[in-house]
C-alpha cells in the first residue's frame, strides 16, 4: 500500500512520515532527503538536482519518477510506503497511478497550515535552501504546481486533509485515525 502525503514545505510532513513509519513499523521515503544525500555525496545525480535545490526549483519529473519507480518496483506486498515529498506535479502523479500495482494507492493526506506559520518554521529550521526569499519561491511553487494534486486526489475519492497547525502529537493522532481510514475504509464508513 502506498500514501501519499502532500503539503507545502515546513508543514512537518517529514515529522510527520518518520513517527508513523517508526511506530507502525512502515517505509518512509523522502525524496528531498535522497536528493540531499546525492548531492552530499557528489554522485551526477546530486550535482544535476543541486542547482535546482538552491534555487527551490524543482528537479525535473524524469529523474524523480525514476528515483521512485525503483523503489515501488522492490515492494513486498504487506510493505506499507509512505511517500514524503512525491509526487509534486501532475505528470509524478499519473507515473505514480502507472507504476503502482492496482489500487496499492491507498489515499493522500493533505497537510495544511497559514503561510506565516510556513515561514516561521522554515526559517527556525535553517537549511540552505530556506533562505527567506528562496522559500517564498518554494511556497508559490507548491501553490501553483503541486497543490492542484489535492484536488486530483480529492476527485478520486482518497484526499484526507490534516490541519498541520498545532502540536506534533495532536497532528499524530488525527495521522494515524486518517491512516486508518485510508488502509480500512469500510471500518470507517459508520
Ligand atoms: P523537500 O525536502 O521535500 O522539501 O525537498 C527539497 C528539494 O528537493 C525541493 O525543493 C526540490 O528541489 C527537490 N525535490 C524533492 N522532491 C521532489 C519531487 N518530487 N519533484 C521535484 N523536486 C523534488
Amino acid at each position: 500500500m502506498i500514501l501519499v502525503l502532500l503539503g507545502p514545505p515546513g508543514v512537518g510532513k517529514g515529522t510527520q512520515a518518520a513517527r508513523a513509519a517508526e511506530a507502525q513499523g512502515w517505509h518512509h521515503l523522502s525524496t528531498g532527503e535522497i536528493l540531499r544525500s546525492e548531492v552530499e555525496q557528489g554522485t551526477p545525480l546530486g550535482e544535476e538536482a543541486r542547482s535546482y535545490m538552491d534555487r527551490g526549483d524543482l528537479v525535473p519529473d524524469e529523474v524523480m519518477v525514476n528515483m521512485v519507480a525503483k523503489r515501488i518496483r522492490a515492494m513486498e506486498p504487506k510493505d506499507v510506503l509512505l511517500l514524503d515529498g512525491f509526487p509534486r506535479t501532475l505528470a509524478q502523479a499519473e507515473s505514480l497511478a502507472e507504476a503502482a500495482p492496482g489500487g496499492a494507492i491507498a489515499g493522500a493526506l493533505y497537510f495544511r497550515a497559514p503561510d506565516s506559520v510556513l515561514e516561521a518554521r522554515l526559517l527556525a529550521r535553517g537549511r540552505e535552501d530556506d533562505s527567506a526569499e528562496i522559500l517564498r519561491h518554494r511556497l508559490s511553487v507548491f501553490r501553483e504546481t503541486t497543490r492542484p494534486l489535492v484536488s486530483w486526489y480529492q476527485e478520486q475519492g482518497v484526499l484526507v486533509e490534516v490541519d498541520a497547525d498545532r502540536s506534533i502529537e495532536e497532528v499524530e493522532k488525527d495521522v494515524t485515525q486518517a491512516v486508518a481510514s485510508l488502509l480500512h475504509p469500510s471500518n470507517s464508513a459508520h
